[in-house]
């Protein structure tokens, strides 16, 4: 990012601007502790400026042919492909992702801003008969107006566009608040925006700040919807603060995934696929494997093979792309070495990896290996409670029953997991599961699904025909032609 535009971060009715004091927010590279830039924290006028130029903007987008809206989001898919290289660079520096993973992300938000650029000619209504003779009653999908995006910092540019496309394609225009950790690939993103996309002013705006600056935007008047992806705490935050004002909110919240290693398993499938889940982004992932239900037939196997698999990752510089980088920051490092303590405390046993890490790649970075645990029961913390690091906890089951109401003991229901040769078992745990997503056999989303948390991981969902939809609301024009 050029020294100009860290300079004057706010985008704000098509211009960059500065902010109106001097709080800064550092951000730092996770390989080595280093602050690499900083970001101003913007004042509630900062926000104000940005959703009163939403605003403005928002009648006439709307009144564009949705075609238009969709060929201008494509053309960010291409950009995010063309430009894939360096911004996966600056992701790697401020989040700390391996330069595979980052790279795959930037091309994941291509394939989602192409994706749903698609529902431009797809924003279907209906037509239905009224109750009157010569009547009939349209039920339109209208957008909502104005969209505020908060972002989280784990997968900051594949959630950026996450958002903004389908708010944007169904015609809402944007605020959007990248996380504090992680703005400057979203900043980096706009500018290349900004210069070679025709959007009309005020259509995308970008904020940076903390929660401070999330809080201020939600409860911002001129704001009709929130979208947010975070931790839950902060969902129920933002969810009380829009309902001052009834602000419809979207949350997409933490997860604490099962996966169900049943006897019939694939063993080495299962442990193929919960080592990639549980390990990519450093564990920082809201599908991440959480805890593994195995069946007493296979523990043994599954766990041997799982510990050896885990074992052998190499953690290293992400710049080298090894199979895993750092943590992103000391906080979120001190939180899963917490996670790993308590565990031991109450009685688990570290079968490869621990809370420190005898030979770190590099100092000052925030390091931890990937870390099995085993003699762990339903009633640990690390069971229940999301660990956003490369942990994982085996516990041992007797029955499909049994894995299935431990998986559903929990406040979290995102994604699940299943691992069983058994078609008719596979279907009905599928069914039984209390979970957004359940992946058989197998792991990662698609953009044609639905990514959607169920009890306290959220309300609202992404991706898919739900996900674009959901930036639309009905309403009804009756017909009377008598
Ligand atoms: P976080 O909740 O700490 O922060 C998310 C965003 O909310 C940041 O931009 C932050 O500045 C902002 N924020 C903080 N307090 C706020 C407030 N009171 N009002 C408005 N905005 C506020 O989450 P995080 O640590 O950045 O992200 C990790 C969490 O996100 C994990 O729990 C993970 O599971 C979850 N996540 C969920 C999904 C999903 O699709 N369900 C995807 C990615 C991450």
């Amino acid at each position: 990012m050029s020294q100009e535009l860290s300079d004057t971060p706010l985008y704000i009715d098509g211009e960059w601007h500065a902010p109106a004091n001097d709080d800064s927010i550092p951000v730092s590279d996770p390989t080595t502790g280093t602050e690499v830039d900083s970001v101003p924290s913007a004042t509630t006028d900062d926000v104000r400026r940005a959703t009163e130029a939403a605003r403005a903007a928002q009648p006439e987008w709307e009144r564009r042919p949705a075609k238009e809206r969709g060929d201008l989001i494509r053309e960010i898919a291409d950009l995010l492909e063309d430009h894939a290289e360096p911004l996966a660079e600056t992701l790697v520096t401020e989040q700390g992702k391996t330069y595979s993973v980052a790279e795959y992300e930037i091309r994941a938000a291509a394939d989602i801003a192409r994706y749903m650029s698609e529902w431009d000619r797809r924003i279907e209504g209906d037509v239905v008969p009224g109750s009157e003779p010569r009547q009939s009653i349209n039920l339109l999908r209208k957008p909502y107006g104005v969209v505020a995006g908060i972002i989280p910092w784990n997968f900051p540019i594949s959630v950026f566009v996450r958002k903004f496309a389908p708010a944007l394609v169904t015609g809402n225009t944007t605020v959007l608040k990248p996380s504090e950790l992680t703005p400057l690939t979203t900043l980096e993103l706009v500018d290349i925006v900004d210069r070679e996309v025709d959007l009309p002013p005020g259509v995308l705006n970008v904020v940076t700040g903390g929660g401070a600056v999330g809080a201020g935007l939600v409860s911002d008047s001129e704001v009709d919807y929130v979208t947010m992806t975070g931790n839950v705490e902060t969902g129920k935050a933002i969810m009380r603060n829009a309902a001052d004002d009834l602000t419809r909110v979207s949350l997409e919240l933490g997860g604490k995934a099962p996966a169900i290693v049943c006897a019939d398993a694939d063993v080495e499938l299962a442990v193929e696929n919960i080592v990639a889940s549980r390990t990519i982004n450093a564990g920082q992932a809201c599908t991440c494997v959480e805890r593994v239900y195995v069946h007493s037939d296979v523990r043994d196997e599954f766990q041997s093979q799982f510990v050896e698999a885990m074992d052998a990752l190499e953690i290293g510089d992400p710049r080298d792309d090894p199979d895993m980088g750092p943590q992103v920051s000391a906080g979120e490092l001190e939180k899963t070495q917490e996670a790993i303590r308590g565990a031991i405390e109450q009685g688990a046993t570290v079968l490869t990896g621990g809370e420190s890490v005898a030979e770190p790649p590099t100092s000052g970075g925030h390091w931890v290996e990937p870390t099995v645990l085993g003699d762990v029961n339903q009633e640990m913390d690390v069971v229940s409670e999301e660990v956003f690091g490369p942990v994982a906890p085996v516990v041992e089951v007797d029955s499909v029953d049994q894995a299935v109401a431990y998986a559903n003991d929990s406040r979290y229901g995102l994604s699940s997991y299943v691992f069983t040769e058994s078609y008719r078992d596979a279907m009905q745990i599928a069914e039984d599961l209390d979970f957004g997503e359940t992946f058989i056999n197998g792991s990662g989303g698609a953009q044609q699904g639905h990514h959607i948390g169920w009890n306290e991981s959220g309300l609202g969902g992404e991706d898919g025909k739900h996900g674009a939809l959901k930036y639309t609301q009905i309403k009804s024009v009756y017909h009377n032609f008598q």
